[in-house]
């Protein structure tokens, strides 16, 4: 068995398929095995020791890791279809959604896992591998109020931040559970996280409009406007309209972009085992197997950004499923 990505939906699965008794080896395109587990989820919520002993266990158990690994890239996807009974696809949901507004190339406006998980590499002495992002004495903006925004927000804090914003297009969302979320829907409520009482201004109903720029082509400011939501007819979208004279300038030297990811990267792995996606972008499945035989999916890359909870039983379940053919 081949698992591609090494996130936790495909490490439970690992650990489902060598329990059961199958041979299996997980490919990764990274130096470490472990997904946004490792270069994602901020190292001050999950330490890397415990992601290290849990691998050590799976290797030990027999699960073979195959890192700097990039399937559709430096190994051929088919090569590995060929090589084994079965393929299952893990590569998580990697492609940000993007801000596209005047001021969006300046330097220091970054996607926020360009960040977050160059943070993580260096509080673990590793790699950066890219330009070193840090926000000491910046005025940071976080665009997106969600959980990746929060995290920015915890990093730039221990940073050592000048000021720290957090912007969010959406209103602010209820203290409770409203009556159109019924349980055990995931209800949509105002979260403070820790990250959020180490500091930062938060607010809600935000336009992002344009970011300015110095004269070396570097951002310094950012321009924001209030809005308005409309109430939408059933089955239309809702939308919003700018609050007459509301528009201002805030001061922002570094700008992460915290806004959601769209869906797994097309190209690569996708491209070259002919996989077709859903309506979305994410991998088609019927009860995890692809429309290729014997290629499999699960976790973010089949259902969009999720929780690690949710990834672990997809894993699981896809497990479960491959060994049924
Ligand atoms: C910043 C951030 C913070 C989060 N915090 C939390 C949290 O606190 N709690 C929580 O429950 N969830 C959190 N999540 C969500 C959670 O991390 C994800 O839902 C989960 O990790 C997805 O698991 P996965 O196995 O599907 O994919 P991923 O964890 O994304 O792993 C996919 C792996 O596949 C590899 N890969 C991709 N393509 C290839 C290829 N072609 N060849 C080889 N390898 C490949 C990638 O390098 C990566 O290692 C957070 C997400 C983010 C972005």
């Amino acid at each position: 068995m081949a698992i591609i990505g090494s996130g936790p939906a495909g490490l439970s699965a690992a650990e489902q398929l060598n329990s059961a008794g199958h041979s299996v080896t997980v490919f990764e395109r990274d130096e470490k095995v472990g997904g946004l587990l490792r270069f994602g989820i901020p190292d001050f919520k999950l330490g890397m020791d415990i992601i290290d002993r849990k691998i050590n266990l799976m290797a030990e158990a027999g699960v073979e890791f195959v890192v700097n690994a990039h399937v559709g890239k430096d190994v051929n996807a088919q090569q590995i279809r060929q090589d084994y009974d079965v393929v299952l696809l893990t590569g998580g949901s990697t492609v940000p959604r993007d801000l596209p507004i005047p001021g969006r190339d300046l330097k220091g406006v970054h996607f926020a896992m360009e960040f977050l998980g160059q943070n993580n590499r260096r509080a673990n002495n590793m790699d950066l591998k890219t330009e070193e992002i840090h926000a000491k004495d910046k005025h940071v903006v976080v665009i997106g109020g969600g959980d990746t925004g929060s995290d920015c927000v915890g990093t730039s804090n221990r940073h050592g931040a000048k000021s720290i914003t957090q912007v969010e297009i959406m209103p602010i969302p209820p203290e409770k559970r409203p009556a159109n979320m019924p349980w055990p829907q995931y209800p949509m409520i105002m979260r403070t996280s820790t990250s959020h009482e180490e500091g930062c201004d938060r607010h809600w109903n935000i336009l992002t409009k344009e970011f300015i720029g110095d004269d070396d082509g570097k951002v310094k400011a950012l321009r924001i406007a209030d809005i308005v939501w409309k109430d939408a007819a059933p089955g239309e979208r809702p939308s919003f309209e700018e609050v007459a004279g509301s528009e201002r300038v805030i001061p922002c030297d570094q700008a992460f972009l915290a806004m959601g990811f769209l869906h797994p990267e097309p190209h690569g792995v996708l491209a070259q085992l002919d996989v077709a996606l859903d309506d979305r972008g994410n991998v088609a499945t019927k009860d995890f197997q692809t429309n290729q035989k014997g290629v499999f999916a699960a976790g973010d890359m089949r259902t969009g950004q999720s929780l690690v909870v949710r990834c672990i039983n997809e894993g699981r379940e896809c497990a479960r499923a491959s060994m049924n053919i």
